[in-house]
């Protein structure tokens, strides 16, 4: 293995999710949910590939799907984004984050992330030999601590790789969190890749109220975003691996020269499917983020039956706990005990860091479960106390 890839052995979901088939636990690790989106998404997919679409589709996307990633950033957000030359389809928002960076970043460049991330980001800033500078979101609030931001910022910054809502704390950034980063992006003359692939998964009593707020809406930014998400969440299609990058033409066009010669292209019948899930009507969307807050609310209650105090979350479909709470320093220590003691798997959140104290003693929890099964997770938990 290359000497920037090494360190970045097994992904803690495959070793979790493995832990959780060993032990017959409930896994509540690796953010899947157990449930399918809507049959009417799924229906498409099934009719795209008994209509025949199975072969290679075109390298940006089919054009359906580019026209709904624009219909829905002008729906939602009011963003206007041309379809034929600002919208990149890719498989999942994992090569839309590897292929942003492998095109934008020059090694030795610097890319400020924040931390915990998804570990994704650390692997492709180091794939494109571009250096981290991280910025640590602390527990239990997980706000953004200026002073340490503005430090991260130098003159060898080229990117900023940011999320929300936020995988894995499960918090959102506020608007005054987003204006400073874009003002030091602006100032640095930085570009921002923006991973908003929770875009709908907002809960209604978070700090913007449920609203989802892109970075590229903040004067300036268009310009210097790419904005990047994906079916997964959104229709609770994990498997699918479609996302895209949508941003200013000419970034849009380097992250095309990569993708083409990482996957050329991907999920054929699939884009037209969620092509079709993206026009569906703004119901669905809130009712996805209902459910998932009642699922919320649910496996909250549990965990605190067990003697934690849970940092509820305002999107995503993860939960956060302090491992302290119940006598761990080490949360990985306290995910590799749990399906003896308790019968259910966590992640534990310190392999999200680079800082080796930060985060150590945490873990998450996904929550993107039926509620038999979280009411489950929820008594199996509580024996812990
Ligand atoms: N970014 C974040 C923050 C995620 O949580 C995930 C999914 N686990 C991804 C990107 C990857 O998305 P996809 O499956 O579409 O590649
Ligand atoms: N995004 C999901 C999570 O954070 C799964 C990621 C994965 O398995 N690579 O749990």
């Amino acid at each position: 293995l290359v000497e920037r890839m090494r360190g970045f052995g097994t992904t803690i979901f495959a070793e979790m999710t493995a832990l959780a088939q060993r032990t017959g636990a409930i896994n509540l690790g690796q953010g899947f949910p157990d449930t399918d989106g809507p049959t009417s998404v799924l229906e498409a997919a099934v009719d795209a590939i008994r209509g025949g679409r199975n072969q290679y589709p075109p390298g940006p996307g089919v054009p359906e799907l580019r026209e709904a990633v624009a219909g829905h950033q002008q729906r939602f957000y009011g963003l206007s984004v041309d379809p034929d030359t600002e919208v990149l389809v890719t498989a999942g928002a994992t090569e839309a984050i590897a292929a942003s960076l492998l095109a934008l970043v020059e090694p030795g460049d610097e890319v400020v992330v924040f931390e915990p991330y998804y570990d994704s980001y650390a692997a492709s800033v180091a794939l494109a030999g571009g250096v981290r500078r991280t910025v640590v979101l602390r527990a239990p609030d997980f706000a953004v601590d200026e002073a340490e931001l503005r430090a991260a910022f130098s003159g060898r910054t080229r990117a900023v790789l940011m999320n929300t809502p936020h995988n894995p704390t499960g918090k959102v950034f506020t608007r005054a969190e987003l204006e400073l980063v874009a003002s030091l992006a602006r100032e640095h003359g930085a570009l921002v890749v923006s991973d908003e692939v929770y875009e709908h998964l907002l809960f209604s009593d978070g700090p913007t109220g449920g609203q989802h707020l892109p970075i590229a809406t903040l004067p300036g930014m268009a310009e210097r975003t790419l904005t990047i998400s994906s079916a997964g969440k959104t229709f609770s299609v994990t498997g699918w691996k479609v996302g895209w990058v949508h941003g200013p033409r000419e970034l849009v066009d380097a992250v095309r020269a990569v993708k083409q010669f990482l996957t050329f292209v991907a999920s054929g019948p699939f884009q037209p499917a969620v092509a079709h899930g993206l026009g569906l009507p703004d119901e669905v969307y809130a009712g996805l983020a209902t459910t998932l807050q009642a699922g919320r609310d649910l496996l909250c209650a549990g965990l605190a039956d067990a003697g934690f105090t849970p940092m509820a979350p305002a999107g995503t479909y993860f939960v956060v706990v302090d491992g302290r709470d119940l006598g761990y320093d080490d949360g990985l220590a306290l995910c590799r005990d749990l399906p003896e003691l308790a019968g259910v798997v966590g992640v534990p959140v310190g392999v999200f860091h680079d800082d080796p104290d930060a985060g150590r003693s945490l873990v998450r929890f996904a929550f993107c479960k039926r509620p038999e099964v979280l009411q489950e997770a929820a008594l199996r938990l509580a024996k812990l106390r």
